[in-house]
């Protein structure tokens, strides 16, 4: 399982991938914060963040089981192929949809 601090991947503004080799994986980890914390509010999240992998080179058609977890943590599995993983350091972040200042549950 991955544990990733999605800050190490991002640059200053945290807006961004750090390195451009980073790009990909960052825009897939801001889709799954996206994606996570506009459930946890209700909101419409649109369809779930497919999986990324590549299990013998073929991608795999996964669409990820995504949820926070405890304060910090989200996690995502896929059913499919078994990948999973923790992202954490996103409760800051603009793509952080439950701190929106519209949201009058917190
Ligand atoms: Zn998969």
């Amino acid at each position: 399982m991955w544990v990733i601090d999605i800050r190490h991947w991002l640059n200053d503004n945290y807006d961004g991938p750090a390195v451009p080799q980073l790009a990909l994986k960052v825009a897939k980890i801001k889709e799954i914060i996206i994606y996570a914390t506009s459930a946890c509010t209700g909101r419409k999240a649109g369809l779930a963040p497919g999986c990324w992998r590549r299990p013998q080179r073929k991608p795999c058609k996964g669409i990820l089981d995504v949820k926070v977890v405890g304060q910090d943590e989200i996690r995502w599995f896929c059913p499919v192929c078994g990948d999973e993983g923790v992202v954490r350091g996103w409760t800051s972040l603009n793509w952080n949809m439950s701190s929106s200042p519209n949201d009058t549950v917190h």
